[in-house]
């Protein structure tokens, strides 16, 4: 047994302090139990807790992290950036950098405002929305997530999943009833609502690939579906990227799929670890942002240097060549031996991988939406995440979270994670 004595007495004092000793839920272990570990430093692939335990990491930040821990190119672009100033409330030119490089993947990007998390991202792409069609109501799908502001904050996926709860309290019904959620991979639930009410729907917002109800692929055509769907009514096309831009492709989910939104929310990747969002769009409708038009977006940190840098330095890596085929192998090595695994033991698994990200669902099903993600054995995951942990496997704490791979995943990793896996008896009971 590994030693957490000094976890679980961070964790004693850190629940005085902050509400439930975490600052973002699922951080705290309520779905998997045992003791949330507390961290000291990270290196490449691995992570380094304050008993002096070592973990291969699949959680990677949630997936900002995709050349690994303290990339040196990062943390060198870190160190420069810091040392010339933290941040100046006005224009520097790496923004404009940052901007360029967002084009360059993202043709549909031809202007970039940048934010400083997916979630402002996501809020902002909504007010956007609304201003550009005249209209109020948002569709969304169940078990997609888009950051926690109010109108997004309906059947939104892990976080909430984990908690038990619908959406969250502190929403107002009027607020919750402007949102529609509906099952995700069915092109068909959406050709009928904008039947009955396509005049009032300003907007989709989508997950192109899901990931936060655990990674779940969009069928061969409902991508295509929403775009012509929302063109044929007017309304605003949003693909929420902050998990898949510069993942499962170079130019995310667009590029992968071939499809053209309206506009991108994107986040993680594009700040390299460090805190930004970005909300981009064809030049019209990214005009409409205030000072340009009418609709108010502001922030005393957006477009910060270090997270700029720390961007810029990351996205430079990923040209290197090969680099996503290997992402992209690696992940494909793991995903096929962890099911390989399930299968020799007779456990029901279903891994749903795509480049750099994959999940393990306890289920012999398929897993193609919100409401099959949920039929999975969660006490199964409880005890996979802790006998995995136990031995040195870092895993999401939770079975509705993807689990990230990346460039410092390398074989030597991935063979001892699959020879953990073979060892760890704890979920097969
Ligand atoms: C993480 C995430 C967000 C929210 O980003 P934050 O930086 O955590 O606010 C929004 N959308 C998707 C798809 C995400 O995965």
């Amino acid at each position: 047994m590994r030693d957490t004595t000094k976890s679980e007495a961070s964790f004693k004092a850190a629940s005085k302090v902050i509400p439930g000793g975490v600052n973002s839920p699922v951080r705290a272990f309520r779905a998997v139990g045992g003791v949330p570990r507390f961290f000291t430093h990270g290196e490449g692939a691995k992570i380094y807790d304050a008993d002096g335990n070592s973990y291969i990491d699949y959680m990677m930040s949630w997936g900002p992290l995709i050349l690994g821990h303290a990339h040196p190119k990062v943390v060198e672009a870190v160190h420069a950036a810091a040392s010339r100033g933290t941040s100046f409330g006005a224009p520097t030119e790496d923004e404009i950098t940052l901007a360029e490089m967002v084009k360059d993947r993202f043709p549909a990007a031809e202007m970039v405002r940048l934010v400083n998390s997916g979630t402002e991202a996501a809020m902002t792409a909504v007010r956007l929305a609304r201003a550009a069609a005249g209209r109020d109501i948002i569709v969304k799908f169940d078990g997609c997530y888009h950051g926690h502001s109010d109108a997004v904050l309906v059947k939104a996926g892990s976080g909430v999943a984990t908690g038990g709860i619908a959406g969250s309290e502190g929403v107002p019904q009027a607020t919750a009833d402007m949102t529609i959620s509906l099952p995700y991979n069915d092109s068909s639930a959406l050709e009928d609502l904008f039947a009955q009410r396509g005049g009032e729907i300003a907007g989709v917002i989508v997950e192109p690939a899901a990931a936060n109800m655990g990674v779940i692929p969009p069928k061969a055509g409902f991508l295509e579906s929403i775009r012509e769907i929302t063109s044929r009514y007017g309304a605003v096309l949003i693909f929420d990227e902050v998990i898949t831009g510069f993942r499962i492709a170079r130019g995310g989910a667009c590029e992968l799929y071939g499809i053209e939104p309206d506009l991108i929310c994107l986040g993680k990747i594009i700040g390299g670890g460090l805190p930004i969002g970005a909300v981009c769009g064809g030049k019209d409708i990214m005009e409409l942002l205030a000072p340009t038009g009418g609709v108010y977006q502001a922030g005393t940190l957006s477009g910060n240097p270090i997270s700029v840098a720390a961007g810029i330095a990351t996205l430079r890596e990923l040209n290197e060549p090969g680099v996503y085929e290997k992402l992209r192998r690696n992940t494909e090595i793991l995903a096929r031996g962890l099911k390989e695994n399930f299968d020799l033991t007779g456990v029901p698994a279903t891994v749903n991988a795509m480049t750099g990200l994959l999940t393990v669902f306890f289920t012999g099903e398929a897993v193609t939406d919100y409401a099959s993600a949920l039929k999975c054995d969660m006490n199964r995951f409880a005890r996979f995440h802790a006998a995995m942990l136990k031995e040195g496997i870092y895993l999401p704490p939770s079975g509705f979270e993807a689990w990230f791979t990346s460039t410092a995943h390398g074989q030597a990793e991935i063979e001892a994670t699959l020879q953990i896996q073979k060892k760890g008896l704890g979920y097969r009971a």
